[in-house]
């Protein structure tokens, strides 16, 4: 604590993020990709003319936007672009939650939201997944200041279809529904498609996960123009350039390769039910995922001593020391050799 800070900042738990090993280990902790990204991306960037980063870039992101409007069948003006989706999703807790009404969401989703909620002070109620460690979307009220959740979920990797979210938004009309989908390329069914009847939905993505960018940092979020607007306000009062040139040039090329982009995640999801299967012959309770991960438990083994047994092997998952998810271990599916090395070591650890 230092005398210098703020009194907000004081009272700020920040986020804190899978661990990045120095060390060379069989990296299941943070949803990567386990597949490079397109070729086309890595042409492009061979070819990015130095000379370019001379100049700002585009502060509106056109040509990126164009692209992802173009993917996602809508107009240029229903699409926000950012450094992350974790950059988008801040901005968007600005533009839409502070309201003085608290903000509702799963008691178990992506942690960095009551992380966002400290930031602005923003109250938050959390309720409770159904038994099927589902989002109850039944629970979400209309006397919020608005609705946040993941779909797929994280860390539990269940996703809801369409419906059931167009049968959500009917009922909470007044206020913005933010639909996280950073993992709906693995199995999920995607809510962009109701935008044009909903003003009120914000969907947000990320090239971190299907499109194997993580380092790249690019986010994105769709909706009606009235919400875009609302970001790019928020957006233009703190950074007016948080996509730089290169990142979007990598962006536009990834987006090219469909191809690829199937190929990928078609072998994630491959790799995903294989490594259901046998984490289940060795007794993990595995829960059902559509997303790039999946969360597991052993009645029998301790979650933070297999944690550490993985370690010791040279292989990192993630272990959420919370009352709700101590017992689980959140798995990223990687190659089908890497899911091979930790079945391998969970037979030692788990005999
Ligand atoms: N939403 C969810 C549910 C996530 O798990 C993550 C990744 N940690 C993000 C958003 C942010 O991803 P990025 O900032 O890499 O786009």
């Amino acid at each position: 604590m230092s005398q210098f800070w703020s009194p907000a900042v004081r009272g700020l738990t920040p986020y804190v993020p899978g661990e990045q090993p120095r060390e060379k280990l069989i990296k299941l902790n943070t949803n990567e990709n386990p597949y490079p990204p397109a070729p086309g991306v890595e042409a492009r960037l061979r070819e990015f003319p130095a000379d370019h980063l001379r100049r700002y870039p585009d502060p509106q992101s056109l040509a990126l936007r164009t692209a992802l409007a173009h993917e996602h069948g809508v107009e240029v003006e229903q699409v926000f672009v950012g450094n992350g989706s974790d950059e988008v999703l801040a901005l968007a807790f600005q533009a839409f939650f502070c309201h003085g009404r608290p903000l509702e969401m799963p008691e178990i989703t992506y942690s960095f939201y009551p992380v966002y909620c400290r930031l602005y002070g923003i109250e938050q109620r959390s309720l409770a997944l159904d038994a099927q460690w589902r989002v109850d979307l039944d629970a979400f009220s209309s006397d919020s200041s608005g609705t946040i959740f993941a779909n797929p979920n994280a860390p539990t990797g269940h996703g809801h279809g369409r419906q059931a979210i167009a049968t959500l938004l009917d009922r909470l009309g007044g206020q913005v529904v933010l639909v996280d989908e950073a993992y709906v390329d693995f199995g999920g069914e995607s809510a962009v498609p109701l935008i044009g009847r909903y003003p009120n939905l914000l969907v947000t993505g990320t090239f971190s996960k299907s499109r194997s960018l993580a380092g790249l940092r690019l986010g994105y979020a769709i909706g009606s123009r009235e919400l875009i607007e609302g970001l790019e306000r928020v957006k233009d009062s703190f950074n007016s350039y948080p996509i730089d040139s290169l990142a979007s040039a990598l962006g536009i090329a990834a987006l090219e390769d469909k191809a690829h982009f199937d190929a990928c995640r078609e072998r994630v999801m491959t790799t995903r039910e294989r490594t259901v299967r046998r984490l289940s012959e060795l007794g993990f309770e595995v829960l059902p995922s559509q997303a790039n991960f999946v969360l597991a438990r052993h009645a029998q083994h301790d979650a933070a001593q297999l944690f550490v047994g993985l370690r010791e092997r040279g292989i990192l998952v993630r272990h959420f020391n919370t009352s709700a998810l101590r017992d689980f271990l959140r798995i990223s599916i990687g190659t089908d050799d890497e899911m091979d090395s930790l079945i391998e070591a969970f037979e030692l650890l788990c005999r």
